[in-house]
């Protein structure tokens, strides 16, 4: 999918911008002063697949524990910088690899130059995103808002976006004027609408690399429809350069979820397996929820190989889906019956049907590793065992 074409940055080892893959970021929960169980939390989202993860540093014990922090993690680290300006140079001395600064937080333009000259020093990029309070005030600002209110009078809460559009040209001015571009742009808002207006406006005006994101989306339950509405929306028109979900919830949840994103929109190559499986419903042979919840939990643990696994409740779709997988089971009367590479290779009891698929997959891995098979490669067109107890009577809409 053609891409925007933007400025790069460099966090650490990781480039956002330009032809630079869409990267995922997270922030830990807990105490950044909490060396160790920072460190486990960083590590823990690294795992899970985020390639920058952010931490706040409120006071000054928490700069104090960055150097030490950065130590012992193998991702990019973020400080992210409010009120205090202080705590931004402190933390770019600890040897952070990007700050997130709030300007309209921080009192005094000259602290928020100090800043700008400390990262420029250190080579490190700066994220500015836009909120209501502001250091840099426009002489012309009335007039401005007024301009751009009128330009975006044809969309719900034009006001709004009006107001943050002039806000990130107040601060832009701020860091342009010291030749400072080492930058990265986010404007978060709650509403998924605004949000995806507010980031085509931002692509539109500027070439900074952008980093998406839905403020306060709330519990992953909700806040996963408001992010991937927006984000999806976003980054299937080229749009973003860096992505972040957040939710009410644990961390790793926004990277797995920010990860799924990219791997289902074909911007990020998938590690581990990819699950398929039918809905459910009246035809149902086997207890399919359980049987997907296991199945997952397993891939996840023990497959990192891009296996397209496919679980399927009977025969209905089940053949056309094991036709397009790796590895598959569709069910039929308490009995699941397996294909590996579009062969059938085994017809068996429900309660067998974990163990048997897991040991399909992790036999097939180990083959892809070694080069005897590649993944996609069938044997055979599949069609609905003739033995099979259930009439297909229709398929899926
Ligand atoms: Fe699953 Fe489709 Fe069969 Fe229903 S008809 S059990 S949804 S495969």
């Amino acid at each position: 999918m053609p891409r925007r074409k933007t400025r790069q940055i460099r966090v650490g080892d990781v480039i956002i911008g330009g032809d630079a893959p869409v990267s995922v970021q997270s922030m830990t929960s807990g105490y950044t002063h909490d060396v160790d169980q920072c460190v486990a939390e960083i590590n823990t989202l690294a795992h899970a697949g985020a390639d920058i993860v952010r931490v706040a540093v409120p006071e000054k014990k928490d700069t104090a524990v960055l150097a030490e922090i950065i130590s012992q993690v193998n991702v990019p680290i973020v400080a992210d910088v409010h009120f205090h300006f202080k705590r931004a140079l402190e933390a770019i001395e600890a040897g952070v690899h990007k700050i997130r600064l709030n300007p309209g937080n921080i009192d005094d333009v000259e602290q928020v130059n100090a800043v700008i000259d400390a990262c420029k020093s250190a080579s490190i990029p700066i994220r500015i995103g836009v909120n209501e309070g502001s250091v840099v005030e426009r002489k012309d600002k009335q007039k401005r808002q007024e301009e751009l209110a009128s330009f975006f009078s044809d969309r719900a809460h034009g006001h709004l976006l009006a107001m943050m559009i002039a806000k990130v040209e107040e601060y832009l001015e701020v860091f342009e004027a010291r030749d400072f571009h080492d930058i990265c742009l986010s404007a978060k808002l709650m509403d998924a609408r605004l949000v995806i207006d507010i980031y085509e406006e931002l692509s539109k005006r500027f070439d900074y690399p952008l980093h998406l994101g839905v403020t306060h989306a709330g519990p992953r339950e909700t806040g996963s429809i408001r992010s991937i509405s927006a984000l999806g929306s976003l980054l299937s028109h080229g749009i973003g350069d860096t992505i972040r979900i957040s939710y009410a919830s644990d961390p790793v949840f926004e990277v797995e979820d920010g990860v799924e994103l990219l791997n289902c929109l074909g911007l990020r190559e998938r590690v581990g397996a990819e699950l398929i499986a039918c809905p459910s419903c009246g035809r149902i042979q086997v207890d399919l929820f359980s049987l997907v919840d296991n199945v997952r939990n397993q891939l996840q643990n023990d497959i990192d190989v891009p296996i397209k696994v496919a679980v399927m409740g009977c025969v209905v779709n089940g053949p056309g889906e094991a036709e397009g997988a790796d590895v598959a089971v569709f069910a039929g009367d308490r009995r699941g019956i397996i294909y590996v590479q579009g062969e059938r290779v085994a017809n068996i009891p429900e309660d067998e049907i974990l163990e048997r698929l897991l040991k399909e997959c992790k036999t097939l891995q180990e083959k892809v590793r070694s080069g005897e098979t590649k993944l996609g490669d069938k044997a055979v067109t599949i069609v609905a065992p003739p033995d099979s107890a259930v009439t297909i009577e229709g398929q899926h809409q």
